[in-house]
């Protein structure tokens, strides 16, 4: 199965792909999670994406273009993948679009999770995040019990920097301009699926197991 998770920040990319994960052992491609990994390792990719992702902004296409390319020539994506987060922009879009033909893969689905601007600011203000395990907490909903000391891991549960009110604003307008379009741009390679955000974490898994049949 080759599936992309489409939507805005905040609409529940990652505990959608947890779910499908447990079902369909794909592999999971989050580009955030792979920049973030690079930004803690200190690469030359997380030095340069670091003051993009802190502003709420894209990293340039061609550096997320060649971390795919390279990602999905991995040998767990014979098997099928799962792009969350990716791609972007229309220019990712042809890019991969290039790259799958290269592989020779073709895409299953593109799930739109669709979800309203002030239902994102409000999840993702109250988003705290386990710096080392990345178990995923909120303040309102599942607040972390031991304080700012993950219930998991032991590791430290933060604010993500893009977390912060200007910088979701920020990010969510990005998304309106640069990724949005993306949901003509596969309505019309009829690939497209529109999946209700509040539809629970299981939501994208069970429209994936009817189109199976
Ligand atoms: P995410 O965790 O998916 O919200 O990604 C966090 C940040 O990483 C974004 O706000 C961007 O700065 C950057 N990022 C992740 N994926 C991409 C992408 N496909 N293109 C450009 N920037 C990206």
């Amino acid at each position: 199965m080759r599936i992309i998770l489409l939507g805005a920040p905040g609409a529940g990319k990652g505990t959608q792909a947890e779910s499908i994960k447990k079902k369909y052992p794909i592999a999971h491609i989050s580009t955030g999670d792979i920049l973030r990994a690079n930004v803690k390792a200190g690469t030359e990719l997380g030095k340069c994406a670091k003051e993009y992702m802190d502003a709420g902004k894209l990293v340039p296409d061609e550096l997320i273009i060649k971390m795919v390319g390279a990602r999905l020539a991995e040998a767990d994506c014979k098997e099928g993948f799962m792009l969350d987060g990716f791609p972007r922009t229309t220019a990712q879009a042809e890019a991969l679009k290039a790259i799958l033909a290269q592989l020779g893969m073709k895409l299953d689905a593109v799930a739109n999770l669709v979800i309203d601007d002030e239902t994102v600011v409000s999840r993702l203000v109250s988003r705290r995040v386990c710096k080392k395990c990345g178990e995923i907490y909120n303040t309102v909903m599942k607040p972390c019990s031991t304080g700012s000391v993950c219930e998991k891991c032991g590791g430290e549960v933060i604010q993500r920097d893009d977390d912060k009110e200007s910088v979701i604003r920020n990010r969510l307008s990005v998304f309106h301009e640069q990724t949005a379009p993306l949901i003509d741009y596969y309505t019309k390679e009829g690939v497209l699926v529109n999946v209700d955000s509040s539809g629970g974490k299981d939501a994208v898994l069970k429209i994936l197991e009817q189109m199976r049949g």
